[in-house]
């Protein structure tokens, strides 16, 4: 079967790879709605997940069950489902600790198995470990298009808000409204947040980011981030910061603008292609002592955080339509909608691609 597949270091193309084995709690999807997103982009362009080689990309996906392992219990050929981009193995110790995401015997991380431990989503087929945990029906109601969207974009923004602990009333920063930050001021909005300050520089971004809640907007592209919000804040500064977007410089500047007693919470997948190692202000962290956390999180997988999010899109909490810009038919144009993602014009936000058959 074909996949679309990093080959090496900064080169994608299509390849013909094995067909997906499916174990006794497994199951084998075929593609109805699959999203490229940045972090393929970082994956094959900035070294991201390091030297992988004809791996099949993608991890955003909603699709059709063409085969389910023996012990699989709630679902069967034919249903659709939606396929979080993290996949825990839910017997795991770790699991029971409350950090699926980090499983044993892979490491850290290892809930993230898209392209990083096996093939991704863009292709013919592919297979989805733990089938009752992982997986979670597409209700009729709900697009395919948008079904791909509360794979990632959706987790990954409201973990950022979930992070940083997001509390009635506080002033809340999002740095980044690309669709992860764009989600992060959802959630943000919905966990209560008082003044909702979000950083980019496009204009279609921004004017999503109003829908879902932001309330006052900062461009990075005009100057210091810090000196802007801290004009905005007459020096004070925020009570929590989201950071969905910019480089490794962007953690020094949360620090210096946030409140003591501030939480940042980071969903921005850094790279390592510009320096190994984030600097943290000794003033701005109180010397130590000025109860500012920094936390850092993979999205939470698996099918109950899916259906909680089903439920909040089915309820009108959330409209993830909004993020998309793009819509393209047929797996072939997978890399036309990654290639977008990659050179992100002023008019995407995320492109979708859906397979007919
Ligand atoms: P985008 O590239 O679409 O958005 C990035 C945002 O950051 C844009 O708003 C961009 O502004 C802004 N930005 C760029 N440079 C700077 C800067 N120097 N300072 C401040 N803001 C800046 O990314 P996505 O929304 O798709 O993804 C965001 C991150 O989340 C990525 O790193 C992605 O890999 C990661 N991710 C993490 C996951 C997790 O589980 N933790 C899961 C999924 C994704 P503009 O373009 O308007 O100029
Ligand atoms: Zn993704």
């Amino acid at each position: 079967m074909k996949g679309f597949a990093m080959i090496s270091a900064n080169k994608t193309g299509w390849l013909d790879v094995a067909e997906p084995v499916c174990g006794a709690i497994d199951a084998i999807l075929r593609p109805i709605a699959i999203a490229p997103c940045t972090s393929d982009v970082h994956t094959v362009w900035e070294n991201g997940l390091g030297d992988i080689r004809n791996r099949v990309l993608g991890h955003e996906a909603v699709g059709e069950i063409v085969q389910v392992g023996a012990e699989v219990k709630d679902f069967k050929v034919g249903d659709i489902c939606v396929v979080p981009a993290i996949t825990p193995d839910w017997n795991a110790v770790e699991s029971q600790r409350g950090f699926a995401h980090h499983v044993h015997g892979n490491g850290m991380l290892a809930g993230y198995k898209f392209t990083t431990l096996k093939d991704g989503v863009f292709a013919e087929k592919f297979h989805v470990n733990d089938a009752d945990g992982n997986l979670a029906l597409l209700p009729p109601d709900i697009s395919p298009e948008v079904g791909a969207m509360i794979t990632d974009m959706v987790p990954t923004g409201f973990h950022g808000a979930e992070l940083a602990e997001i509390k009635f009333g506080d002033t809340v920063l999002v740095i980044g409204i690309g669709p992860v930050g764009l989600m992060a001021v959802r959630g943000s909005y919905l966990r209560g947040a008082g003044r909702l300050i979000a950083v980019g520089s496009r204009e279609k971004c921004v004017k999503v980011a109003k829908e879902f809640g932001a309330t006052e907007f900062v461009n990075y592209k005009n100057g210091s981030i810090r000196e802007q919000v801290l004009k905005t804040t007459d020096g004070e500064g925020v009570d929590k910061i989201i950071i969905a977007g910019g480089d490794n410089s962007t953690m020094e500047e949360a620090v210096r603008m946030l409140k003591p007693g501030g939480v940042i919470g980071n969903v921005n997948y850094l790279s390592t292609v510009k320096g190994d190692y984030l600097r943290i202000p000794i003033d701005a962290w109180g010397a130590g002592m000025a109860h500012k956390k920094i936390i850092g999180g993979l999205m939470p997988g698996g099918r109950l955080r899916m259906e909680q999010l089903i439920s909040m899109v089915q309820n009108g909490r959330v409209d993830p339509s909004k993020l998309i810009t793009h819509k393209f038919e047929g797996l072939d144009k997978i890399e036309e909608a990654l290639m977008l993602m990659k050179d992100k014009s002023s008019e995407v936000i995320k492109p979708v691609v859906t397979i007919k058959y």
